[in-house]
């Protein structure tokens, strides 16, 4: 059989595309959906302990605006209903409600909990190479995530980025006299250096490139509402980065020398300098993987979404941010499904 739809990650990404296809009208019949685990991805994984930067209204909006999710039937009383609207969160109020919406779209659609390995383009539909076997589709979203980058620059040990942002798990890599770096400025850096601040690291020292950016609430618009700080990390970051620095912080502008002088007096490193897509699947013929940055377009029937493919959008001032979070991802495929539907194989 050959599926008009395949779509190969249940994160949060695939959640959206997987319900956004069934409310176009395409059959339940005619979308396969392929994860390892179906649950939610690494934002379940690795993220639940995080505070969010988006407020809860907004994963509401997300949760509630795909008829398939059949959110509103839910009869689980989630804490999410009763979090504050205009307020952010830990990503755990997220999880339920999203693993809910996940068991349900799995009573839709046909799944595989099973690893894409190749997607390869013959007579006009994808085949895709499971490790434990193959199926074919005219179209396919990869919405497969991202891994955190690090840097091959020493062999200092590196302390998971999903541990250095969980209050509960950075304590178990804190020792007593150790010198810990952080690479990197945004949200999950400044995550990591309170996380390390508040729980009594001797010293920290923070490499950084740039100043700190923060979003700016207008009337109408929030500017540098992808790159900004946001909540209470831009209230932290306000008050003990660009205000009094603690004790054990130093921030040292990240030139080669700076960090070959100071990256060898560290003990242990947290990267927090961006994302990086999974390499699997591997697309024959479609080397690295390129995509049309404000479609997701990668080859035809083939599209990119989530994190790994993040929209990228000029703001109201003329600049391009990536657009990731969400009801972004929502927004961004409410207006490209359209495209992809008249583009197949
Ligand atoms: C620190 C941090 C804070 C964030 N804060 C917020 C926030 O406040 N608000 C917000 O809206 N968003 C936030 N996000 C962003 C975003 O929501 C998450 O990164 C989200 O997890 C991305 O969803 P995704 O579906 O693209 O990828 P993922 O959640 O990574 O899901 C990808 C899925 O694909 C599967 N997969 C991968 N490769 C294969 C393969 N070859 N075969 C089969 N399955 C495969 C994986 O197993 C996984 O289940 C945050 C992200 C981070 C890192």
């Amino acid at each position: 059989m050959i599926y008009e739809w395949a779509v190969i990650g249940a994160g949060p990404a695939g959640i959206a595309a997987v319900g956004k296809l069934l409310d176009q009208g395409i059959s339940s019949a005619e979308i396969l959906w392929i994860d390892l685990a179906f649950k939610v991805g690494d934002f379940g994984a690795r993220w639940a302990n995080v505070p969010s930067n988006t407020k809860v209204d907004l994963f509401n909006r997300f949760l509630q605006t795909v008829k398939s999710f059949e959110y509103l039937s839910a009869e689980k009383n989630f804490p999410l209903y009763h979090a504050e609207k205009n307020k952010t969160c830990y990503l755990s109020l997220m999880v339920e409600p999203l693993q809910w919406v996940t068991n349900k779209l799995k009573e839709k659609v046909q799944t595989i909990e099973d690893q894409a390995e190749t997607l390869t383009l013959n007579n006009r539909s994808w085949r895709i190479q499971l490790k434990k076997s193959e199926c074919r589709a005219k179209n396919v979203i990869l919405a497969t995530g991202a891994d955190p980058k690090n840097l091959a620059i020493s062999t200092v040990p590196i302390i998971p980025l999903q541990d250095a942002m969980d209050a509960g798990r950075i304590k178990q890599h804190i020792q007593n006299s150790e010198t810990i770096a952080v690479f990197g400025s945004s949200h999950s850096a400044i995550l990591a250096l309170r996380n390390l601040v508040e729980n009594g690291a001797k010293r920290i020292l923070n490499f950084y490139r740039s100043p700190l950016l923060y979003a700016i609430y207008l009337e109408d618009a929030i500017l540098f509402d992808d790159t900004g700080l946001k909540g209470p990390t831009a209230e932290w970051a306000h008050d003990f980065i660009d205000g009094k620095l603690p004790a054990s912080l130093e921030r040292i502008y990240s030139t080669e020398e700076n960090v070959e002088h100071y990256l060898p007096q560290c003990d242990k490193v947290v990267y927090a300098i961006g994302f990086e897509r999974r390499q699997l699947p591997v697309v024959e013929g479609v080397g690295h993987l390129n995509y049309i940055e404000e479609c997701g377009i990668i080859a035809p029937g083939l599209f990119g979404f989530g994190i790994a493919y993040p929209e990228a959008k000029e703001n109201f001032i003329g600049r391009k941010e990536y657009r990731v979070g969400l009801w972004k991802f929502m927004d961004y495929l409410q207006r490209v499904l359209p495209i992809w539907l008249k583009y197949p194989a």
